[in-house]
């Protein structure tokens, strides 16, 4: 076998690896390039490959950093197979036709064709394979397995095997200790290992998710304030939800209107009571936390909210603040100090989320400057990514020690520390590809 990095190569997103052997080729994960123009632009860069030479696709999960290229390798001539999870299938249904509208509008703001249109994504779909986890399929002359990953819903390893060695991908790794996800299982062996690092020269903060909430809601309710939560449409948004049944279930929190503001999210947070098997929610009150919030699909419903004159909840996308319905409410209630802006995640630099965790005492919306009055409050620790410890110790569970880990999706610094980190406590082989590096295996 032969592996050659495509993408996720000294950067977090954008993840490709081909895998050949024998004249059978297999790209694993088919991601897009996410970040500020100077990284996007890149997307539009050609592939040292031809998409129509290549016998199938396998993705590991549904996030667009791991998906987000496929339509475009549809468009450019691919047409075989796309190997993925049952719950990915889905999650890609809904992400990569958003997608596909989030290329059009910003098209549409730069006067330029997009990189693929919603068509495009719709039409990319009817490739898409679901297959078991842990059934091995075949493709020519490779097997090709899923194993359930816990990173986020329908999220997999993938290993890859020629008969004499196996290859395994880590995907994305989840966490150990998570509130509705199982933990990633242990892995025993593989020969080879492709290893992501996003956070490879970090540990998670240890706040308390659902205390900081608590506090955050309760001190705006005093006010007769609005908590606007921007939050991402896979996991975190169902995260909070969780969070919030479970105040509201200990009267924590009053019983204040909470509304999922986004369609995304409304989508996704559906899947959960349909894929059971993915999480640690019992299925009889699945439904119950889900419908703790109003769903606000319609422009007009949303719309409806920025009228609200008390105290309520809004969650809505994106998660940097950047895109989606968050903006329009920022306009409304970034303005007045009884207000609370809840941020959830990381918030990547040149973003507006980053812009206000900052303490940016005025923000541009649209074409406006609007003071920022409103609390501005950050949770820290709601990571779907494995920290430097938790890698280290999904590592030490290994019985056999691979030949070589490649070490991908992460920035030089990150991945830098986590090879030092894993040489020095494991005395493992430790390699960071370049782009279009190869490597024989075997
Ligand atoms: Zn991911």
């Amino acid at each position: 076998m032969k592996i050659t990095f495509l993408g996720g190569a000294g950067m977090v997103t954008g993840s490709k690896y081909l895998v050949e052997d024998k004249g059978t080729k297999i790209l694993v994960d088919c991601g897009l390039l996410q970040g500020d123009d100077s990284i996007a632009y890149h997307n539009w860069d050609q592939l040292p490959l031809d998409p129509s030479t290549v016998d199938a696709l396998v993705i590991t999960h549904g996030h667009i950093d791991h998906t987000g290229y496929i339509p475009l390798f549809v468009k450019n001539g691919f047409r075989g197979p796309i190997y993925c999870s049952h719950a990915t299938k889905e999650v890609c249904a809904i992400l990569l036709v958003d997608a596909g509208s989030l290329q059009e509008d910003r098209a549409r703001n730069h006067h330029a064709a997009p990189l693929y249109t919603k068509d495009d994504a719709l039409f990319a779909l009817q490739f898409l394979k679901a297959v078991d986890y842990d059934e091995p399929i075949t493709v020519k002359s490779l097997q090709v397995t899923l194993i359930r990953s816990g990173h986020i819903i329908g999220s997999a390893f993938v290993a890859i095997s020629d008969g004499r060695e196996k290859l395994l991908f880590s995907g994305d790794l989840g966490r150990p200790e998570q509130p509705i996800l199982k933990a990633p299982p242990y892995i025993k062996e593989a020969d080879y290992l492709v290893l992501e690092s996003t956070y490879g020269n970090r540990v998670h903060e240890e706040d308390d998710p659902e205390k900081m909430l608590n506090d955050a809601i309760n001190e705006t309710v005093k006010r007769d304030g609005i908590v606007v939560i921007p939050s991402f449409s896979v996991m975190r948004t169902q995260t909070i939800l969780y969070y919030l049944y479970q105040l509201r279930e200990k009267k924590q929190i009053p019983d204040i209107p909470i509304f999922l503001d986004s369609p995304t999210g409304i989508a996704i947070t559906n899947l959960f009571c349909k894929f059971t098997e993915e999480h640690t929610l019992p299925s009889d009150i699945c439904s119950a936390i889900f419908n703790i919030a109003t769903p606000t699909p319609t422009v007009q419903e949303s719309k409806k909210i920025d009228r609200m004159t008390h105290s309520a909840i809004v969650i809505a996308g994106s998660g940097m603040a950047e895109g989606g319905r968050v903006p329009h409410h920022l306009e409304q209630f970034i303005i007045d100090p009884k207000n609370t802006i809840l941020f959830v995640g990381y918030q990547s630099r040149s973003t507006r989320g980053r812009f206000l965790v900052d303490g940016a005492k005025e923000i541009q919306i649209y074409d406006k400057t609007y003071p920022v009055r409103a609390t501005i409050k950050m949770i820290h620790s709601l990571s779907a990514h494995a920290d430097e410890q938790e890698i280290l110790t999904w590592l030490s569970h290994f019985e056999k020690v691979p030949k070589r880990v490649f070490l991908t999706h992460g920035e030089p610094a990150s991945s830098q520390a986590l090879k030092k980190m894993i040489e020095q406590r494991l005395k493992w082989d430790v390699l960071i590809p370049a782009y279009d590096q190869s490597f024989d295996l075997g």
